[in-house]
């Protein structure tokens, strides 16, 4: 992930650069609001609003007016109108100097996140013991690798997508068959029979009458077992 800083001051950019870059993101850095216009090719901004060109604020309207990246306003002004201003200009969030370096990786994480298409979103997703990772189509229980087939994947992967949400049938055969499937569509409720078992617990995926499926983690067996 490619991490934009626009941020004027050496003190400040050069040492969050470094910890930024131990933490696996990438770092360009642009000094000036001219050059933080004119980067390119980054998922994140990290935007100084005391900038010696333009001013920060400006700077956040026109980077918005271009796109729908993410930006985190980073600033030594904290006091509430200029909040409220920096949010309304775009921004996806604000933290105010000096800030823990902890909490600006996780908002980072959190915008980005919240940046991501629903199915794009390649982190691996957990429900329960299960953790499904889209990037490398493996799935395990308690750390231990299911085999799964490619569809029985993609169908485990939609209903992981939002735990506890009914998909229904005709949107599970649209995502993750074909949109023009007009087989039987039988061949979903083999896939789902074959995937309960390979979960171990026919419980994890709930059958909801007339309407579709949906993932729920089992109620473990020590909890409300009141008979
Ligand atoms: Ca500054």
């Amino acid at each position: 992930m490619r991490v934009l800083m626009v941020e004027d001051d050496d003190a400040i950019a050069v040492p969050l650069a470094r910890g930024l870059e131990r933490e696996g993101f990438e770092v360009a850095r642009a000094a000036t609001g001219e050059l933080a216009l004119a980067a390119q090719d980054y998922d994140v901004v990290l935007l100084d609003l005391g900038l010696p060109d333009i001013d920060g604020f400006d700077v956040c309207r026109r980077l918005r007016a271009g796109s729908d990246v993410p930006i985190i306003v980073v600033t030594a002004r904290g006091d509430e109108v200029d909040r409220v201003v920096g949010l309304e200009l775009g921004a996806d969030d604000y933290i105010v100097k000096p800030f823990g370096f902890r909490e600006l990786i996780a908002r980072i994480r959190a915008v980005t996140r919240r940046a991501q298409p629903r199915t794009d979103d390649l982190a691996p997703g957990t429900v329960g013991a299960l953790t499904i990772d889209r990037r490398t189509h493996q799935v395990t229980m308690d750390d231990r690798a299911l085999a799964l087939t490619p569809k029985e994947f993609d169908l485990l992967a939609l209903l992981a997508e939002q735990p506890g949400t009914v998909f229904p049938r005709a949107q599970i055969l649209e995502e993750v068959w074909d949109a023009h499937w007009y087989g039987p569509t039988k061949t979903l409720d083999v896939h789902v029979a074959a995937l309960r078992k390979k979960l171990g617990d026919p419980a994890w995926i709930e059958t909801v009458r007339g309407v579709g499926f949906r993932l729920v983690e089992p109620p473990s067996e020590e909890a409300g077992s009141a008979g």
